[in-house]
Formats: structure tokens, C-alpha cells, sequence
């Protein structure tokens, strides 16, 4: 299925909708159109081209929180190990709780990371200090995520008219 990438109004990547939804809001005045695709979208009375990038022609009002699941903490982790920092696809890494669930630790953003299995193995029902392992970086809730992380995992691939939007944002993960 096909997913339009939504711009807010300063030309940041926002979020990813349905091209349905996208033309939803195109058709409720709420976005303009910024790149397309090839293909059309046919109704009895109209007949354009599938939105592949628009753009909010109002600002975004509040932030939402980011939504914890398995996908946002790898990327938040950058799909790495964050104790060896191997980068690995999606499918090799698992939550590991720095913070043992035996020892009380929570299943959230300030207490799980992406850990590849061998070390998720090694380092057991144990807390990291315990086996001297170091984490690569201290947990955190996130208040946003880059788009660009949809080009770390190489089972996931974008769109090539997104490209042009999400690629500033790779100079944001280098930094880190
Ligand atoms: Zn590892």
C-alpha cells in the first residue's frame, strides 16, 4: 500500500498517513499537494494523481507524545545494539530491559533498549553495571523521531519522491 509522507508547515517531515487519508485532508483543505505519484486515483467525478508528499498548510498544534513500540525504540536507538552498537535490522534486535523486570524494571522508553540477541543473552536477568556492560547512550523518552530512520532499517525502503524531504535529516543522525 502506498503511504504519503506529511510535511508540516515549515517542510519537516511530520508523519506518514495512507495516500487515502492524504486525500482525505487534501480535499478538506488541510494540506497541499508537494510531490506525486505516477500513479492516479479515479472516482466517478475526479481524477489525480496520488499524493506522495503534501504539506500542512496549518501549523501542528500541540505535540503528541511518541508512541512507545518495538519500531520507535529502534529507532530512537538508531536500529543499533546499544551495547555492542552493532547496526542491525529490525528482525535481530529485542528489547532489553536495562533494569531487570525481576529487579522491578519497567517496560518503557526510560527503561528499555534495543539490544541485539547475543547481548541481550549475556546479559541476562542482570543489570548492566552488574556484568560491567555499558550502554551507548541513556534511555529516553523521545519527543520526536526522524524521519530519516526509515532509511536505517534496510527492510523498510522510502519512497523516492520523499527523498528530497527526509534528506536533511541524515545529517541529524550522524551527529549523534
Ligand atoms: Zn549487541
Amino acid at each position: 500500500m502506498q503511504s504519503t509522507l506529511v510535511l508540516d508547515q515549515g517542510y519537516q517531515p511530520h508523519r506518514i498517513v495512507s495516500w487515502q487519508r492524504a486525500v482525505l485532508m487534501l480535499f478538506d483543505g488541510k494540506v497541499e499537494v508537494v510531490e506525486e505519484y505516477s500513479d492516479d486515483v479515479r472516482s466517478v467525478t475526479i481524477s489525480i494523481k496520488m499524493p506522495s508528499v503534501v504539506r500542512l498548510l496549518r501549523a501542528v498544534r500541540g505535540k503528541r507524545g511518541v508512541k512507545f513500540s518495538r519500531m520507535n525504540v529502534a529507532i530512537r536507538d538508531g536500529f543499533k545494539c546499544q551495547y555492542c552498537a552493532r547496526k542491525l535490522p529490525l528482525g535481530q534486535l529485542t528489547y532489553d530491559h536495562v533494569v531487570p523486570r525481576a529487579s522491578g524494571g519497567k517496560t518503557s522508553w526510560e527503561n528499555i533498549v534495543m539490544a541485539c540477541f547475543p547481548c541481550n543473552g549475556r546479559k541476562g536477568h542482570k543489570s548492566p553495571s552488574q556484568i560491567g556492560m555499558k550502554l551507548l547512550k541513556a534511555p529516553v523518552r523521545p519527543a520526536w523521531l526522524p524521519v530519516v530512520a526509515f532509511k536505517a532499517d534496510p527492510s523498510l525502503s522510502v519512497p523516492e519522491t520523499w527523498l528530497n524531504w527526509v534528506y536533511w535529516h541524515g545529517k541529524l543522525e550522524q551527529d549523534e
